[in-house]
């Protein structure tokens, strides 16, 4: 496992900080792939917050994964395959959103999620615009850290079937774009950042949440005036941009 445990509880520690407002009581949850079949992912009912080892669950991917095939399981049954799918003796049941975890780590080209309930994104969300106003972008930075284009799932029930539609939208971003998403939008719901580290998650997050306060400054003064698609395409591509994403995927938080 090296050192994936206590970076995981770092990360879940500084996404459920109160002052930053992304998580509060149980809300939200973090994974990593420990590249042995299992991954690390939080308990149901943890608190990100004050996270520590007894509310992390190791999991077997492919059990979990299987779920998402079978159109059979109840809650019952979910919970179920909740239960057989701890490969450790943890007592806790893992969050019921370890399945859309396991999809962004076996789909999404992570090798870190987190998930949170950021209030500033979910006013967006929550709004009649939805996830609209973020197909396009108003500032370089959250190009460079959030990624040129976002997923978008409209909202659905948490669990199983938001997996299922966290996989559809994955595998349809992925024909699209050629790539994974950094950012997927829950509808109603929240965002989920995919990083290959535990900090590029919180940058993701960090970035997003200031994107998000941004379009609602915005949207008091007038509206957002958007960059030009082949701007924010410029932005993406340029060397120097690249040069910087590198660059901050590094800096420890
Ligand atoms: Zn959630």
């Amino acid at each position: 496992m090296n050192n994936h445990l206590p970076k995981l509880l770092a990360l879940s520690h500084e996404i459920g900080r109160a002052d930053r407002r992304l998580a509060i009581l149980g809300e939200g949850n973090t994974s990593t792939d420990l590249g042995d079949g299992t991954f690390l992912v939080k308990s149901s009912g943890s608190s990100l917050s004050n996270l520590d080892e007894s509310g992390v669950s190791r999991v077997n991917m492919t059990a979990v994964l299987a779920a998402l095939d079978d159109e059979t399981l109840d809650d019952h049954g979910v919970k179920s395959v909740l239960e057989a799918s701890r490969s450790d003796a943890s007592p806790r049941l893992p969050s019921v959103e370890t399945f859309m975890h396991a999809v962004c780590l076996a789909e999404g080209g992570a090798k870190w999620v987190g998930h949170c309930h950021a209030e500033a994104v979910i006013s967006v969300l929550c709004s009649t615009h939805g996830a609209k106003p973020f197909l396009s972008h108003i500032f370089p930075d959250a190009i460079v850290v959030c990624g040129r284009h976002v997923a978008v799932v409209p909202y659905i029930d948490p669990g199983l079937a938001l997996a299922r539609e966290v996989r559809r939208a994955l595998r349809e971003f992925r024909a699209a774009h050629g790539t994974s998403p950094k950012v997927i939008l829950l509808e109603n719901h929240g965002p989920v950042a995919l990083g290959s580290s535990d900090t590029e998650v919180l940058n993701i997050l960090l970035m997003l949440d200031k994107w998000a306060r941004v379009l609602a400054g915005t949207l008091a003064v007038g509206g957002p005036k958007f960059l030009p698609s082949s701007m924010s395409d410029r932005i993406d591509n340029r060397p120097d941009e690249h040069y910087r994403r590198a660059q901050i995927g590094k800096v420890a938080n």
